[in-house]
């Protein structure tokens, strides 16, 4: 032996523990993966709510009882909120045997966040109601998407506008863009479009200095060619949103799937089940009970946020750009 060189037997013994180590670490992610019957490919609930307040007008607005009453069910039933940012790019970080949901609200209302002298949330607008159902269910993770137009929560001073969005990119929550003047896209020339979004774009960065990175459309309606909303350049300014949420009617493909289209992902209405309309079947009460009865259909955390676990026998459906962090068991 000469130099202090290790001599090759070492190196190839070291090398060998280290595969050795490798394997044992892999099974053991797999054994995991597989006692919480992970399926990281399954479906995800994003939900969609407007205005939580007492005595709505028939139609999407919730009282405060009845969101609680639905958070509440999805504390119990193991489900963990997540951003709309969070499951366009993969980021889903719950703990194992968890199932991620996804809270969005639209247009932006005071009925959704208003803020007490102190900074508070009102205990009865919608925000206050997450806050008080996640202290109540330790891990119910109080976060949320607000799809916001320029109304912005019924703030019209700048500095009232930045004290409410501060406030939700302090606490997690994410902005996304609703458009400005809340325009159906529809039949928009692509001008319109991109001007709509970048408009709004523009506000909540002049805001908060943080782009959106989803967005809502408006009546959930496309404009004539769907990647007109994700991407576009108005006025020298560009956009290139991960996500466009539409305004129905299913839950959501894992975006670790094939199936994924992150220009048209649907949401779920948030009501009871009605007969005789669409929410005996497409409304959010009757998809809880279906991905609780379907329980292999839904999304299901191995709780490592760098892995992609699921049966082996769900393989095909990967997309290919997970495939380096995938963990069949
Ligand atoms: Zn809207």
């Amino acid at each position: 032996m000469s130099g202090g060189s290790k001599p090759k037997h070492e190196d190839a013994q070291a090398q060998a523990a280290k595969v050795a180590a490798e394997a044992k670490t892999r099974k053991a992610e797999e054994q995991a993966a597989a006692r919480v019957k992970a399926n990281e490919l399954g479906q995800i609930p994003v939900l969609m709510y407007h205005r939580v307040m007492k005595n709505p007008a028939p139609g999407d607005d919730r009282t405060p009882e009845q969101f609680r009453a639905e958070l509440e069910r999805l504390a119990r039933e193991n489900y963990v909120p997540i951003t709309a940012a969070e499951y366009v790019t993969g980021k889903i970080d719950i703990p194992a045997g968890k199932h991620p949901v996804v809270l969005t609200f639209d247009d932006a209302s005071p009925a959704q966040l208003t803020l007490d002298g102190m900074g508070r949330p009102a205990p009865d607008c919608a925000i206050g109601v997450l806050m008080d159902v996640a202290k109540k269910h330790p891990g119910f993770r109080p976060v949320a998407t607000m799809y916001v137009i320029r109304d912005l929560f019924g703030k019209t001073r700048k500095e009232e506008q930045i004290q409410v969005l501060e406030w939700l990119k302090d606490h997690g929550f994410d902005i996304g863009n609703h458009t400005h003047d809340h325009v159906n896209l529809r039949g928009k020339s692509q001008e319109e479009v991109a001007k709509q979004i970048v408009s709004m774009h523009n506000e909540v960065i002049s805001l908060i200095k943080t782009p959106p990175i989803t967005l809502a459309l408006p009546y959930g309606n496309q404009p004539k060619n769907k990647e007109w909303a994700l991407h576009g350049t108005y006025k020298g300014v560009t956009y290139n949103y991960k996500g466009e949420f539409l305004a129905g009617y299913t839950p959501a493909q894992s975006p670790f799937t094939k199936d994924f289209d992150p220009a048209g992902i649907p949401r779920i209405r948030s009501k009871e089940k009605e007969k005789n309309t669409d929410c005996a079947k497409f409304c959010s009460e009757a998809w809880l009970d279906w991905l609780k009865a379907n329980p292999n259909e839904r999304y299901t955390s191995d709780g490592n946020p760098k892995t992609v676990a699921f049966p082996k026998f769900k393989a095909p459906f990967v997309s290919p750009a997970f495939s380096a962090r995938t963990l069949p068991y």
